[in-house]
C-alpha cells in the first residue's frame, strides 16, 4: 500500500472503493458534512493534537504495553505477543476512539453525546468520555440487552448516563440504532452521535479509524525494539473492525507482514449461528453504508451469533470489505468451543483473562503458531475478560 494511503482512502465522498459512503436522508447528510468538516479542521489542529495526547497518557494509561507470551509460546509453537489493549481505561480499546469523538464534539461546542450500544461495552466508554469532559450522554439500549448486560447498565448509570430503554421489535441492537438516530435527529444541533465502531455512514468509519491508529503506531514502534523486527503475522478479531483497522493501519505498507482479520464462526454455518460476515455474505447496504453484509432473502440484515456479544453484527466496516477484496487481509472465523479453549488457556499459561472477543483471535494465534512454529504472531488482545465471567461459568463450566 502506498505512503498516501490515509489520503487516499476514503476518498472525499467517503468510499473505500466500492464500499462505505452515506446513503442518508437529505437532513442527515447536512450534518454528517458537518462533522466531517469539523473532523478535518479540529483533529488536524495542533491544540488538539497535544490534548488528546495528554489525554491518552495521563488519563487512558497510554502507551499500553507489548507482551510477549512465554508459556504459550513454548506450548504451541511460535513466537507469540499481546498488544495489551485490556490495559488501556475501561478495559478494551474502545475508549481510544470514544474519548477521540467526545473531544470533537467538545471542540464543535456540542453539550450531549447520542449512541446505542449492544453488549453495554461502547456505551460505558462513551459514558466514560462524557463523565471526563463534562456532556451530557444518552445511551439506547434494547430491554433484552439491559436484562442480559446488567452490569453494564449500572456502570453506565453510575458515570452519570442516561440509559433510555427500546421496547419494541426485537428489543435489541438493531432497534437501539434506530431509537439513538431518531433522538439526535430530534437534536442534531446541541447532540452528536457517537458511533462505537469503523461502520456507519461517512465520516465515521474513517474517524473511528483514525483515533485507533494510536493501537498500530504503538505496537509497531514497541514491537521493533523488542525483537529489532516486524511481526511475521498479525491478527485482530473483528466485530465492526476497529481494534482490526487500529492495529493494521500501522502494518499495511510493510508487505511482509501477514494480516488476518477473525470473524465469529458460532455454532455453524446455518443462518442465524454465526456472524462471519466476509466469510459467507456479499456486498449490501446496512446502516447507510456499503459493505459486507449477511442478509435474508428480502435484502434485510439476518440474524446473527457469537458467544461474543461485541462480534454479532450482520455487517462489517467499509475499510475491511476494500481490503478483503484487495487481497490485502486473509479473513476467517474461529468457532464459539475454539473462543472458549483459548479463553482458559491464556487465563491458566499467562494470567490474563481476556474477553471474549479477543479470545478469537488468540484461538486463530494458537493455530498459526502450531502451523509456523519460526514465526512470530502479533495478536490484538482488545479487552479484558471481567464482563463474561458469569457467562462463561454459567454456560461452560470450569474446564478439568
Ligand atoms: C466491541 C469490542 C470488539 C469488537 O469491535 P471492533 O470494532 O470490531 O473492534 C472487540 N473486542 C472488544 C473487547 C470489544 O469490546
Amino acid at each position: 500500500m502506498s505512503k498516501n494511503y490515509f489520503k487516499e482512502y476514503p476518498n472525499v465522498d467517503g468510499f473505500f472503493n466500492e464500499y462505505g459512503g452515506a446513503f442518508i436522508p437529505p437532513h442527515l447528510e447536512t450534518e454528517m458534512a458537518k462533522i466531517n468538516e469539523a473532523y478535518y479542521s479540529i483533529s488536524k489542529s495542533h491544540k488538539f493534537i497535544i490534548e488528546l495526547r495528554n489525554i491518552r497518557k495521563h488519563y487512558q494509561g497510554r502507551p499500553t504495553p507489548v507482551y510477549h507470551c512465554n508459556r504459550l509460546s513454548n506450548k504451541y509453537g511460535g513466537q507469540i505477543y499481546l498488544k495489551r489493549e485490556d490495559l488501556n481505561h475501561t478495559g478494551a480499546h474502545k475508549l481510544n476512539h470514544c474519548m477521540g469523538e467526545a473531544l470533537l464534539a467538545k471542540y464543535m461546542g456540542k453539550k450531549k453525546l447520542i449512541a446505542e450500544t449492544g453488549a453495554g461495552q461502547h456505551g460505558v466508554a462513551l459514558a466514560t468520555a462524557a463523565a471526563y469532559f463534562g456532556l451530557e450522554c444518552e445511551i439506547h439500549m434494547g430491554e433484552v440487552d439491559m436484562v442480559k448486560e446488567h452490569p453494564n447498565v449500572q456502570r453506565m448509570k453510575i458515570l452519570g448516563a442516561n440509559v433510555i430503554p427500546v421496547g419494541h421489535g426485537l428489543k435489541t441492537l438493531k432497534e437501539a440504532v434506530d431509537s439513538a438516530f431518531e433522538a439526535y435527529l430530534k437534536d442534531p444541533i446541541t447532540a452528536i452521535y457517537c458511533i462505537g465502531s469503523v461502520v456507519g455512514p461517512h465520516p465515521f468509519p474513517m474517524m473511528v479509524r483514525d483515533f485507533q491508529r494510536v493501537v498500530g503506531i504503538e505496537a509497531k514502534d514497541q514491537f521493533l525494539e523488542m525483537t529489532g523486527e516486524l511481526p511475521d503475522n498479525i491478527i485482530a478479531c473483528i466485530g465492526g473492525g476497529s481494534n482490526a483497522m487500529g492495529l493494521f493501519s500501522a502494518f499495511l505498507e510493510h508487505e511482509e507482514c501477514r494480516l488476518f482479520g477473525i470473524e465469529p464462526a458460532g455454532k455453524s454455518f446455518k443462518t442465524g449461528e454465526h456472524a462471519a460476515t466476509m466469510t459467507l455474505g456479499k456486498p449490501g447496504m446496512i446502516h447507510g453504508f456499503k459493505c459486507y453484509t449477511l442478509q435474508d432473502e428480502e435484502g434485510n440484515p439476518a440474524p446473527v451469533h457469537s458467544i461474543a456479544s461485541g462480534l454479532d453484527y450482520p455487517g462489517v466496516g467499509p475499510e475491511h470489505s476494500m481490503l478483503k477484496d484487495l487481497n490485502k487481509v486473509t479473513y476467517d472465523s474461529i468457532t464459539d468451543q475454539e473462543c472458549i479453549d483459548s479463553f482458559f488457556e491464556l487465563s491458566r499459561l499467562e494470567g490474563i483473562i481476556p474477553a471474549l472477543e479477543s479470545a478469537h483471535a488468540v484461538a486463530y494465534a494458537l493455530k498459526l503458531a502450531q502451523k509456523n512454529p519460526k514465526q512470530s504472531i502479533l495478536v490484538n488482545l482488545s479487552g479484558r475478560g471481567d464482563k463474561d465471567l458469569d457467562y462463561v461459568i454459567d454456560t461452560f463450566g470450569l474446564p478439568e
